[in-house]
């Protein structure tokens, strides 16, 4: 999957206001802002890019991010 296209357009929505919020792609199947360390999920291609997905993986180790399989059936189910 290339994402290249899209990081390059889309900003952490909790930096955005100050023209941050830069994201970098962290195992594939996550963005990461380099600025806050909020994280959000890129379900099925499309990242959620929504303020309560990103503070709720904020501060999570890389290695702790779950595989985006379990993540998109949370996510499901919570909508
Ligand atoms: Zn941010």
């Amino acid at each position: 999957m290339n994402t290249k296209n899209y990081i390059d357009i889309l900003r952490c929505p909790h930096c955005t206001r100050e023209d941050k919020g830069v994201l970098a792609e962290v195992k594939s199947e996550w963005l990461g802002c380099s600025d806050c360390g909020r994280q959000y999920p890129i379900v099925e291609g499309i990242p959620v890019m929504l303020p309560e997905e990103g503070d709720k993986w904020l501060g999570v180790a890389t290695d702790d991010l779950p595989k985006i399989e379990e993540h998109d059936r949370f996510v499901s189910a919570a909508s």
